[in-house]
């Protein structure tokens, strides 16, 4: 046996003087300097007693040595869990309690808050600073470098918690090939090469700027210039210096609202991809018309990695999430799993090695979405059309039923989003006395743009079945959205969940 996720990831570059991350002030970091924290972090790991298959929890800010303890930790055969900062004491205790954590790392600004926490939990509390001091720092800093540790294919690498918008978060165990094999794939699908330098704005708990994007530039062995995070101003300043750069749809939203963004200002790049949420229509065709690119989107989850892509060669179709990634098997099915007639909605279920192992300590959750031959239920809501392209019509939980009716939230916002002067949308349903559910419509107009309820309302009209057809608009200045740029509807759904009843907005 070996390590092959280390060796593909981390290994092959030991020991290379070239960049493997460039700092926002010019600071770079070898792969050789990274590859030799990484041996002390998880040496340091040894030193605290983890030993494989035992569980780290990481809450911390994104910088080269958080990269690092991950690093180390596949090193050293110990199960990361990446956990977002914004995350508070409580959420944190449930996380470290549910893995079973031995060590958590944190801030040093986090540690008087978490100490009892991790006392209460048996977890021992270490600090990590992003400027790389703190007590973890200290002690890997004369620990001995800690050897590269056998791992199996289905040996666990991480458990990446699911953002929880219903219920508890659950942790998606994601094994050494499971990563491996979707990065492997991504790189041959975007065709990255060492000569390529990859923008990287995104948080690294998640699996967008974790698994897909720096595992991505890892395997091929191309730098990353490493923003702590999301700046429209610091990214205009480094896009120059980039060939691609992986985002959210909001990355681009606020990119174009720069008017420094020229076709002159992207001369270098060759690729735009986001993914994480639904990339408007429309922002795809400013973007191409500002740009020139053609922004290529991809469609993911954190259970199973990356499932489709837009062709890198062919038509990169707005609106669209492309076709199923080669070795992913794709179908759209009813709830009992038969498979649906092509051009019909259905929920989309995936199979393939890029697809987890389970829920970490939650046996029937796992039986309820991964059937026993396989295939993942992702709840996504979807539709392929006939030349093979896959469509997200929303998630499952989103579907609206009116009057009996199913409303499919996507078709009303596509609707609304192509009025004159609508920017964006969000539509959900709310409990209705007569109707079961009512479509209550967010409507966010273009900036400048004046927009009435019932001019919006009336525009409709044609467009949409009656049933279709929002019981209420509100209009707003914005959506919420969480970090990942997803439109927290759920949110919204406690927000209007009287309109209809009674105390209603
Ligand atoms: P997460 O596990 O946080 O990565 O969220 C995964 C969910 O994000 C998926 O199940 C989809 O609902 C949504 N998602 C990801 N990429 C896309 C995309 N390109 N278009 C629409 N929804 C997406």
């Amino acid at each position: 046996m070996a390590n092959h996720l280390y060796d593909a990831l981390f290994g092959r570059h030991e020991g290379s003087p070239a960049d493997f991350l460039i700092l926002p002030d010019g600071a770079r970091v070898s792969h050789s300097d990274f590859s030799a924290r990484a041996a002390r972090f998880a040496g340091a790991l040894v030193q605290v007693g983890l030993e494989p298959g035992d569980r780290v929890a990481l809450q911390l800010e994104k910088s080269p040595d958080m990269l690092a303890v991950i690093a180390g930790a596949i090193r050293s055969g110990v199960v990361f869990l990446p956990l977002n900062p914004a995350y508070t004491p409580a959420e944190i205790s449930y996380f470290v309690n549910d893995a079973g954590a031995k060590l958590l790392l944190c801030d040093g600004r986090a540690e008087a808050t978490l100490a009892p926490v991790a006392s209460q939990r048996g977890a021992r509390l270490m600090v990590l600073n992003a400027d790389g001091s703190g007590s973890f720092a200290d002690l890997a800093a004369t620990a001995e470098p800690g050897p590269p540790v056998d791992r199996g294919a289905t040996d666990l690498a991480a458990l990446l918690y699911t953002s929880g918008t219903t219920g508890r978060s659950k942790g998606a165990m994601m094994s050494h090939a499971n990563l491996l094999s979707n990065a492997e794939v991504l790189v041959d699908y975007w065709r990255f090469t060492e000569r390529d330098v990859l923008l990287h704005a995104l948080p690294v708990f998640h699996t967008h700027g974790l698994f897909v994007a720096t595992n991505v530039a890892l395997l091929a062995g191309c730098p990353m210039i490493f923003l702590p995070k999301f700046d429209a101003g610091e990214v205009v300043r480094l896009l120059p210096r980039a060939t691609a750069m992986m985002g959210v749809p909001t990355f681009y939203t606020r990119l174009l609202d720069d008017p420094r963004l020229t076709q002159s200002l992207v001369k270098n790049m060759r690729l735009f991809i986001s993914g994480s949420a639904p990339l408007l229509a429309e922002t795809h065709r400013q973007w191409q018309a500002r740009t020139g690119h053609r922004i290529l989107e991809r469609y993911g989850m954190t259970e199973t990695n990356m499932n489709t892509s837009n062709p890198y060669d062919g038509d990169r179709r707005a609106g669209t999430v492309g076709f199923p990634l080669p070795g992913v098997e794709l179908k759209v099915c009813s709830p009992s799993g038969a498979e649906l007639p092509r051009g019909e909605i259905g929920t989309i279920e995936v199979r393939g090695p890029n697809v987890f192992q389970g829920y970490w300590n939650m046996p029937e959750k796992t039986a309820e979405e991964l059937r026993p031959d396989g295939y993942f239920i992702t709840g996504d809501l979807g539709i392929v059309d006939e030349d093979g392209y896959v469509t997200i019509v929303g998630r499952g939980k989103d579907l609206i039923i009116s009057g009996g009716f199913n409303v499919y939230p996507k078709e009303v916002e596509l609707a609304l989003d192509d009025l004159t002067g609508v920017l964006e949308s969000a539509v959900i349903g709310a409990p209705h006395p007569d109707f079961g559910e009512g479509v209550v419509a967010v409507v966010v107009p273009e900036a400048g743009a004046e927009l009435s309820i019932a001019t919006v309302q009336a525009s409709l009209g044609d467009r949409l079945a009656r049933f279709k057809q929002p019981k209420l608009i509100a209009i707003r200045a914005a959506l919420p959205r969480n970090t990942m740029g997803k439109v927290q509807k759920n949110v919204l759904r406690d927000e209007f969940k009287d309109a209809f009843t009674g105390g209603g907005k």
